[in-house]
């Protein structure tokens, strides 16, 4: 029989949580990449070759970079 004092109790609780934590983080680690979901956003400028995320979707787009347009 357990007797359920203030170490056991706690000791429970941080089981607890620690697993909950640990539970949520696999979940978002491993579940979705985020660079998948980043990826039809990616740009890469054409003339100055600068990386971005163009979040707009406009066309013709500009570089934050150098200010030409984009297709
Ligand atoms: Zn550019």
């Amino acid at each position: 029989m357990i007797i359920w004092d203030f170490n056991v109790i706690m000791a429970i609780v941080m089981t607890l949580s620690l697993g909950f934590v640990i539970s949520l983080w696999v979940f978002y680690t491993l579940g979705r990449s985020p660079a998948a979901a980043d990826r039809d956003f990616f740009r890469q400028c054409r003339f100055c070759g600068y990386l971005y995320f163009d979040y707009s979707k406009k066309t013709p787009g500009t570089c934050p970079c150098c200010g030409s347009y984009q297709d």
